[in-house]
């Protein structure tokens, strides 16, 4: 029930772990994180229950530059390590956390995904088993792929933050009718549903609107509208303390 994300930052972990509890109060079941480095050394870390437990899990060896975090409040399938977020597809390739609902998901596996064995009984999974299969299969940019998947979630609600292990300084953004905001740094950038999980790292935001999608890396914030155009905004500062 709440999204964090961040890229272009050594204490990504640490970013990712504090941004999750102060999101805490919009309850969860579960939670997990995905970190990447330069080198394309990734780790996926997911516990039920509290941030507490996944906590423990973090050795110091679990370090990143970017990184996705997610607290799930399970709608499709009981609450579960497989069934927390991040979700991945079969290749371990692309990594997805996702807030709300994807109303269509049993369609869209039967059409497009009947080849693919499923590691959880979530929503999420299809999504990201989708973008992997529109990259492989049709030869699409991630970029593309991720587009194009977004066009098939018909009526469904989504905050979405995904990555792509061949591009790990890059995070994948979309939302339509669940909250998501992107914090602005300097040469570094951060994601969340509610501004209170980043103001320790910023107080500068900027709003996204349903049905826009958003490349993000440490330097870059690349809004498009739905018709592909691009969009630009300016940040609105936040006058609290963390
Ligand atoms: N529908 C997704 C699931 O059940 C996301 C739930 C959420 O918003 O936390 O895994």
């Amino acid at each position: 029930c709440g999204i964090v994300g961040v890229t272009g930052r050594k204490d990504s972990v640490e970013i990712l772990v504090s941004g999750l509890e102060k999101l805490e109060y919009r309850g969860y079941d579960s939670a997990g994180i995905y970190v990447n480095n330069n080198q394309k050394q990734a780790h996926l870390v997911k516990s039920r229950g509290k941030i507490a437990d996944l906590k423990k899990k973090l050795i110091p060896e679990i370090q990143g530059s970017t990184g996705i975090g997610h607290t799930r409040w399970a709608t499709n399938g009981v609450p579960s390590i497989e069934n927390a977020h991040p979700q991945f597809s079969t290749d371990e390739r692309f990594y997805l956390v996702h807030n709300g609902v994807i109303e269509n998901y049993e369609e869209l596996k039967q059409e497009y995904l009947s080849d693919v064995s499923f590691a959880s009984q979530t929503d999420t999974e299809v999504v990201v088993q989708l973008v992997d299969h529109f990259v492989i299969h049709d030869g699409l940019t991630t970029k593309q792929a991720f587009k194009k998947t977004l066009s098939l979630l018909k009526g469904s609600s989504y905050a979405f933050l995904l990555m792509d292990h061949e591009d790990p300084e890059t995070l994948y953004v979309a939302k339509n009718k669940s909250p998501l905001l992107i914090g602005v740094g300097t040469d570094f950038n951060v994601v969340c549903s509610d501004a209170l999980a980043m103001l320790n790292v910023t107080k500068d935001f900027l709003e996204l609107h349903d049905g826009e999608m958003v490349v993000v890396t440490p330097k870059k914030i690349e809004i498009t509208n739905q018709d592909g155009e691009s969009v630009h905004r300016d940040p609105f500062h936040v006058d609290l303390d963390p």
